[in-house]
């Protein structure tokens, strides 16, 4: 499975996105179909195809998406109202880009389930 996707193209600034925070290894932007008021997608800087890949190894790449999501729900004020946080995998799971990626959701009330 080839791991170049649009997300790499937002990375390495290929084509534009509305990025909203960066460090070494992790980047997050604003969805281009956004599913709430704030709908942030946060993506490792390495791509991970999908869950499936997740190991031992990148594990820690993995740890600090949901490190950065936490930043950005204190910076954005809604720790407290409270957020989603979701990663879709394969066909089933609604994944279409294969780059893992945490969407983010918060401003509204989310309902369960989520289909
Ligand atoms: P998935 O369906 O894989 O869980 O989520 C992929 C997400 O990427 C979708 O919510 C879709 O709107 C978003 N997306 C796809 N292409 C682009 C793009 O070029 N730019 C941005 N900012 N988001 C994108």
């Amino acid at each position: 499975m080839s791991q170049e996707t649009i997300f790499t193209k937002i990375i390495n600034r290929e084509i534009p996105a509305n990025i909203i925070y960066e460090d070494e290894n992790t980047l997050a932007f604003e969805d281009i179909n956004p599913q709430a008021p704030f709908h942030v997608l946060i993506i490792p800087k390495i791509a991970i195809p999908t869950i499936n890949h997740i190991n031992d190894d990148n594990a820690h790449l993995v740890g600090n998406l949901y490190v950065v999501a936490a930043k950005l729900a204190k910076e954005h004020n809604f720790s407290d109202d409270g957020y989603r946080v979701v990663m879709n995998c394969n066909d089933h799971g609604g994944q279409t880009v294969y780059h893992i990626h945490l969407h983010m959701l918060a401003g509204k009330q989310m309902g369960w389930p989520p289909y």
